[in-house]
């Protein structure tokens, strides 16, 4: 079977530059192994997710010269696939609501941050401390029945329990020069969010389902997503699902050291367009020959 590549966008800004080095590292891969090219919008997260951010995905690309397989796969319209995900693992007992709202996390992690230092995840975030795993069932289908808000959280202690240690193949780079097999430490990450009230999924779910679904067999991306992996690699297991490579690149800063954001002007694509940059300039800006 030909190897299958992936560049999965949201449609909740206007690409960049960084966006384009991915786009060409993985339409190239495709290329050169003889394998397939999909494209696949992520646009789960309806308050940041526009329609015509997702036509302006289309139109940069092809501008870019990047050919990608039809049809597209749009996250928003296989809800039901996130949903059986869900149900397994929480069949599995791994699943727990979690009502809080962000300023009641917050104040429970200062507390407890009052005697001793509270962990951080890879991306900064103090970890969530875990006080809705102990209310009982009847407390829970009180809180639910009662219409406040939750979110469906992984039991990260009980999930590694299952599984055991796991490890990824890396073709690229980590942020810390990690190469080859890395051992995943989904731990790191405390009880993640899989789900919301209203959403039955989240980015670490439904980016391990599709990339199932869609026999993705070598995932290039950015570095930023690096320490994702490691949750990535334990829902596959956790879930059935098969093993991808991973390739992670390095990030494309702007001229002050910074990563590039979809509101950082000067590195969009549309301004490079209308500034009279050409498709073929375009791979010598992110280094690419
Ligand atoms: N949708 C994610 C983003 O735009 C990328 C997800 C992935 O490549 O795994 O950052």
């Amino acid at each position: 079977m030909p190897p299958v590549f992936r560049f999965a966008p949201s449609p909740n800004g206007l690409l960049h530059l960084g966006h384009a080095y991915s786009a060409l590292l993985n339409f190239d891969r495709a290329r050169e192994t003889g394998g397939r090219l999909l494209l696949r919008i992520e646009d789960i997260d309806a308050t940041r997710c526009r329609p015509e951010f997702e036509a302006a995905i289309y139109e940069d690309l092809a501008w870019l010269g990047i050919v990608w397989e039809t049809p597209v796969r749009r996250q928003s319209e296989h809800l039901a696939d996130y949903r059986a995900a869900l149900e397994k693992l929480t069949a599995l007992g791994l699943v727990y609501p979690a009502f809080e709202s962000r300023a009641e996390t917050a104040r429970l992690v200062a507390a407890r941050e009052a005697d001793r230092p509270w962990p951080r995840d890879p991306d900064g975030a103090p970890l969530y401390p875990g006080d809705a795993k102990s209310l009982s069932a009847d407390e829970r289908t009180r809180l639910i029945a009662s219409g406040v808000p939750y979110a469906l959280r992984l039991d990260m202690v009980a999930a590694c329990r299952r599984v055991g240690g796991l490890s990824w193949s890396e073709l690229g780079v980590g942020p810390d020069g990690e190469r080859g097999i890395i051992a995943a430490r989904p731990e790191s990450w405390g009880d993640v969010i899989l789900a919301r009230k209203e959403t039955p999924t989240s980015y670490h779910l439904s980016v391990v389902v599709d990339d199932a679904l869609q026999n993705v067999s070598e995932v290039v991306r950015g570095r930023d997503l690096f320490h994702a992996t490691s949750v990535h690699r334990l829902l596959q297991v956790l879930l059935g699902l098969p093993e991808p490579t991973y390739r992670h690149h390095a990030l494309i800063r702007d001229s002050a050291g910074r990563k590039l954001s979809k509101s950082s002007r000067s590195t969009g694509l549309r301004e490079l367009r209308s500034a009279g940059v050409a498709p073929a300039d375009v791979r010598p800006l992110v280094g690419l020959g």
